[in-house]
């Protein structure tokens, strides 16, 4: 594990030691629990301190992550409103990914927190802390609310206990440390409620989605060596809203044996989305980087223009050449 930095950064703290101005909390395309867990439990425990806060972000809340308290406060922009005193930015990073709105939320005075745990991160911020050791920005979030010492409400414990639990895959993956478990047990202290939220995510599918989602999976593939598991989605495959509540990429990972798991998705603009997870043996960042996406070592994505049938070919030769060096 790469070095940790120090916890809480100095300027970080001294920005929102106390209510200065209006904060942005600001989203990126495709929120996840661990990027709105983070915004919202920020922005709420900011917020009873005494901060006017904004939430938005260029997608709305996905459904099956609306139970988190504070979530019909965030706003869907096209163009941001602004300038804002400060922007905070969480598990974003780079900025182009706030498809413009961080640009259009900041004027010549405008500070911006860059709080994050990717590895790729940009540090566009005027204040970043980028721990890459950390489980889940979430994990940090709370790390910051307690050395500012503001209140950890209920509501700020369910959303940052999602953000944490969300990222670990329900405490499954490599990133499940001790902290991070000490975190969501802390969080369970103050209010969080693991059963429910664990409900409102995995036990609340509409009716259909079980034979929807059986009828997908069928369409999985092994390559002969069995490393490598994919599914390729043509556009209109299913509904977004299915696509969006269904973590379709554990399924080709789940299998013994499989070492990198795909999914892409083609979308009806001609492009491919792609989801790539591994087991701790390949960093499918860097796999990602080569089509100009990134993320962790372990879950890592990018878009990839052309046809399904390219974009699958030209994914899984980067995949097998990935492997084959590993070897
Ligand atoms: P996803 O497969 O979309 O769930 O994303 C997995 C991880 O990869 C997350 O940490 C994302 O932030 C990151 N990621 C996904 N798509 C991109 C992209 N186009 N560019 C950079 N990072 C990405
Ligand atoms: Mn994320
Ligand atoms: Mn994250």
């Amino acid at each position: 594990m790469a070095e940790r930095e120090p916890a809480v950064p100095a300027e970080l703290q001294a920005l929102l030691a106390r209510p200065a101005g209006d904060v942005l909390l600001l989203g990126h395309v495709n929120p996840d629990g661990d990027q709105l867990g983070s915004l919202l439990g920020l922005g709420l425990a900011l917020g009873q301190a005494g901060w006017p806060v904004t939430f938005a972000g260029p997608d709305p809340v996905p459904e099956p992550l609306r139970f988190l308290p504070g979530s019909t406060l965030f706003q869907q922009w096209t163009t941001a409103s602004g300038p804002f005193h400060l922007v905070v930015v969480c598990d974003c990073p780079d900025p182009v990914r706030t498809g413009g709105l961080l640009e259009g939320a900041c004027g010549p005075a405008t500070q911006v927190v860059n709080i994050d745990h990717h590895p790729d991160n940009k540090r566009y911020g005027t204040a970043n802390w980028v721990d890459v050791g950390a489980s889940a920005t979430g994990e940090m979030v709370y790390e910051l609310i307690e050395a500012l010492g503001l209140k950890v409400s209920p509501e700020v414990a369910t959303n940052l206990f999602t953000a944490v639990h969300t990222d670990t895959g329900s405490f499954r993956y490599s990133n499940t440390s001790v902290k991070a478990l000490r975190t969501a047990a802390e969080l369970v202290a103050r209010g969080a409620d693991p059963a429910r939220v664990a409900t409102q995510l995995y036990e609340a599918r509409p009716v259909g989605s079980l034979a929807l989602l059986g009828q997908l999976l069928q369409q999985v593939q092994v390559s002969a060596d069995g490393r490598v598991a994919w599914l390729a989605l043509p556009a209109g495959s299913a509904p977004e809203a299915f696509l969006e509540a269904e973590d379709l990429v554990s399924y080709p990972r789940s299998i013994r044996g499989v070492k990198v798991g795909i999914l892409l998705k083609a979308k009806a603009d001609g492009r491919v989305k792609v989801s790539l997870r591994a087991k701790g043996e390949v960093a499918v960042n860097a796999i990602a980087a080569r089509f100009g996406g990134g993320g962790h070592a372990n879950a890592a994505g990018c878009t990839v223009q052309g046809s399904l049938e390219a974009a699958t070919a030209r994914v899984l030769g980067a995949v097998f050449e990935a492997l084959e060096q590993r070897d």
